[in-house]
């Protein structure tokens, strides 16, 4: 049978806010069954990097909160901290982001608690390396994983299955996922900006005066952070080789977090301020879609499988990227109003691929190998 992911859409009036409709949403798709007096509820978000101005907004927390604490359950906030070194890095800064950011016990009604010890999955590994995930994850009775939806450099789409499984992996855990990644600079395109040079986050790359962009492959820990900042893309992925090998080791991190929470776990994609780059980034382009409303499901492929769904049919935004890039790409020139972009929007087949050249299926593909859920879906609308 095919598991039922819970819907609605953005819209909202004044008898009905998308907060009512989210309550709705977690009671109809099983929450109460799920989450049980007593339970010790890990509720994974992202709290959002500093200069971020898209991430989760804490209403959505909040209500989800009261909703656990009105069925007697004892729920805490978690992320853990960042491979770069950003506003998230330790779990002092982290706090304070989360703090500026609407994310105190005092706002949310529930403590916000780092996620900075993590415990070695016995019988997972990514080739010898081990799997690291959270302990406060894995302790916990159950999840429930809250995502503000975006695009993301790597997966090309961020939802429930990266928030679970870089989001509760050790500094690490990440490391380990993201090292396949070894960008290299196309020297013909690099205008020798620097801006690469200073996001790296472990100095890999050398740029000075005039001379183009260089990656050092011994410091680099792929993180793709240069990848995202160029301005002008002269640091191509490898997609077809390096989102492959990504996907599978993801997919095996997001397994080892879920393995003992069978039937206690619900995920709640919010594809609201759908941002092409993801939270992790200090800052955020407007919206490539409108806002398409809330996912619920406790199926995680399935939930992210919707997600995409949605944000491929969904119509671009005049001045987005996604516009500007496919102009670019079809080479036609891009109007210089935002305004007279709307009467010369391009068809884009795949957002995905015209935004970061990756395509989404692989990861979805391998969390449905390693059994976390099915692609395949039924939808339940509710108004
Ligand atoms: S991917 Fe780029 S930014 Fe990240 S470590 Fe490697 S060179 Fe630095
Ligand atoms: S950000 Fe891009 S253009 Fe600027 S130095 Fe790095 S590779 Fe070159």
């Amino acid at each position: 049978m095919k598991p039922t992911v819970y819907f609605t859409d953005p819209t909202a009036h004044a008898r009905r806010s998308l907060l009512d409709k989210l309550s709705d949403l977690f009671d109809r798709s099983g929450g109460p069954e799920i989450f049980q007096r007593g339970d010790k509820v890990c509720i994974k978000v992202h709290f959002g990097e500093e200069g971020n101005t898209s991430y989760l907004r804490p209403a959505y927390a909040r209500l989800l909160v009261n909703k656990l604490k009105d069925l007697g359950a004892e729920p805490f906030l978690t992320d853990s901290n960042t491979l770069y070194r950003g506003s998230r890095h330790t779990t002092e800064d982290h706090l304070i982001t989360a703090r500026n950011h609407g994310f105190t016990e005092e706002n949310i009604g529930a403590p916000i608690v780092i996620a900075d010890e993590f415990v070695e999955i016995e019988g997972s590994s990514i080739g010898s390396r081990p799997v690291w995930v959270a302990r406060v994850a894995l302790e916990a009775d159950s999840l429930l994983i809250i995502t503000h939806v975006t695009g993301h450099v790597v997966f090309g789409y961020a939802g429930a299955l990266k928030n679970v499984s870089m989001g509760l992996a050790s500094q690490a855990g990440k490391q380990v996922m993201h090292s396949d990644l070894k960008p290299l600079v196309k020297e013909e395109k690099c205008v020798a900006c620097g801006t690469c040079r200073d996001y790296c986050p472990v100095n890999a790359i050398a740029q000075e005066g005039e001379a183009k962009a260089k990656i050092n492959h011994l410091r680099c820990i792929g993180c793709g952070e240069c990848i995202a900042v160029c301005p002008v893309g002269a640091i191509p992925i490898l997609w077809k080789t390096e989102t492959a090998l990504i996907s599978p080791k993801s997919a095996a991190y997001a397994h080892a977090v879920m393995a003992e929470k069978k039937g206690k776990s619900l995920f709640v994609n919010l594809l609201i301020d759908i941002a092409p780059d993801c939270d992790c980034c200090d800052w955020s382009d407007p919206a490539f879609v409108p806002d398409q409303g809330i996912l619920v499901s406790h199926d995680i492929v399935a939930v992210d499988q919707a997600a995409v769904d949605l944000l491929q049919k969904a119509p671009l935004i005049p001045g987005s990227i996604t516009v500007r890039k496919s102009l670019q790409v079809s080479k036609k020139k891009i109007p210089s109003s935002v305004s007279s972009q709307f009467t010369s929007l391009p068809r884009v087949k795949d957002k995905f691929k015209t935004l970061f050249g990756v395509e989404v299926e692989p990861f979805l593909r391998e969390a449905e190998k390693a059994g976390l859920g099915t692609r395949k879906y039924e939808i339940k609308t509710l108004s």
